[in-house]
């Protein structure tokens, strides 16, 4: 049999094909995820694995657009990584329950009216200085650390354990054919077989213009915002936490893996990472080094290796290049484009999309399709980085 229908053909697997992916099958669509690469090897591996819950949004002492729409996450987040939620997180590693936010000594007198906020004081909790972990619980640190219960995840578990329970409905596929017949996409596969699909879910991150241009649309509008992400391997202590600067992005966000070898790497990104086109990877590491080296002098860092890698997120386009505050869903004659925009908005996104759908319907037991399946990301430190 040649032909195989399916509901909603899913373009893309990283964060938002695969929950989209588990969300449909659980509610009765027959639903395909095809892959270009690796599942999980967009921006959603790279990613920080911060479950937000708004807090880094109400930096400025406002609860924001941005901050309502994600106040929920943690909730649900911890819900599926009980396995109680609508997804069975459970396998997923908890790298930690809870970031710290730190200011420095200079900046603590100007955040005080934001921290005693009955906003912030309902969602942080400050550490007394007998309670300091490492690397704060040092005479040089003059500055204030609050305690923030949102979690931080392994990437390369949750891409695991969302793709593992549905990798029959993964597929691999470098380049679609896509063609338009009657009410429905067919798309050529090189197995030889044709799926006939209902609807067309473009969930590919920075993949999404180029499939939308093959579609022949020009809308939704995309933007990719550059970001080199900074890595420092060596005998450092875990650390989740975010350095508060003037403005209200984080000055530096910390996150932290153990490798087998058993050396921490310090994950950094925040203000830090955010690339302008003047300044080159390297340049952005060394400013990155400066940084650190300034915020947290007692470390040494001599013995530590470094390596950057540059990523892009890819959003729906805002004006003067705003960041979203909520995920993106449009659709177009059956062709639906999301952005997730953050991590922790992939649940929304998910429930979200099933409003854009008419109900399952009965259908006939699903025929494989004949392409491998594709392999799971690991995080960029794993990969072909240049220490130095
Ligand atoms: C450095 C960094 C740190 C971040 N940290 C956080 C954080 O801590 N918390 C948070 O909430 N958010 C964070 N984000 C944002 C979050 O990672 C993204 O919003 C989210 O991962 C996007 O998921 P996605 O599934 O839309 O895209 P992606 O994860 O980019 O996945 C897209 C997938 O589509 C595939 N693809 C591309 N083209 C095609 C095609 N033609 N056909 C088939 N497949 C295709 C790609 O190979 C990829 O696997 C971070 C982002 C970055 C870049």
């Amino acid at each position: 049999m040649n032909s195989i229908h399916t509901d909603v053909a899913i373009f893309g697997g990283g964060i938002a094909g695969l929950w989209s992916l588990a969300t449909l099958r659980q509610t009765g669509y027959r639903a395909m995820l095809f892959e270009r690469n690796v599942l999980g090897g967009g921006q959603s591996i790279a990613s920080q694995g911060i479950i937000h819950g708004g807090t880094k949004y109400a930096l400025t002492g406002n609860l924001t657009d941005s901050s309502q729409a994600i106040a929920q996450m943690p909730a649900v987040w911890r819900a599926c990584l009980q396995g109680q939620g609508a997804v069975d997180l459970s396998a997923v590693q908890i790298l930690s329950n809870h970031q710290y936010l730190w200011t420095s000594a200079s900046l603590t007198s100007n955040l005080a009216g934001f921290f005693a906020s009955k906003v912030m004081r309902s969602r942080i909790r400050q550490i007394p200085r007998a309670e300091f972990p490492e690397p704060f619980n040092h005479s040089g640190f003059r500055g204030d650390l609050y305690r923030l219960e949102e979690p931080v995840l392994n990437t390369a578990t949750l891409i695991q354990a969302l793709a593992t329970p549905y990798l029959a409905y993964c597929r691999q596929l470098s380049a679609t054919h896509f063609q338009r017949q009657d009410n429905h996409w067919l798309i050529h596969l090189p197995s030889g077989q044709t799926l006939q699909a209902n609807h067309l879910l473009l969930t590919a991150g920075s993949g999404n213009a180029e499939l939308l241009t093959q579609l022949g649309h020009s809308q939704p509008a995309m933007q990719r915002r550059p970001l080199h992400m900074i890595m420092v391997k060596g005998d450092l202590p875990p650390l989740y936490a975010h350095c508060l600067g003037a403005g209200a992005l984080p000055k530096l966000t910390i996150t932290s893996d153990i490798t087998p070898d058993n050396q921490t790497v310090w994950y950094v990104g925040g203000k830090v990472a955010e690339a302008s086109v003047e300044c080159s990877a390297d340049q952005q590491m060394m400013t990155a080094q400066k940084t650190l080296q300034d915020t947290l002098p007692w470390l040494n860092l001599t013995q530590a290796e470094w390596g950057v890698f540059t990523i892009y997120r890819a959003e729906p386009r805002m004006p003067n290049n705003q960041r979203p505050s909520d995920c993106f869903i449009h659709q177009q004659d059956q062709i639906i484009t999301a952005w997730p925009t953050k991590l922790a908005l992939a649940p929304r996104l998910a429930d979200k999309l099933l409003e854009y759908l008419p109900p399952p319907g009965e259908h006939p037991p699903e025929i494989p399709v004949q392409l491998p399946t594709p392999p799971m990301a690991q995080q960029p430190w794993y990969g072909n980085i240049p220490w130095s």
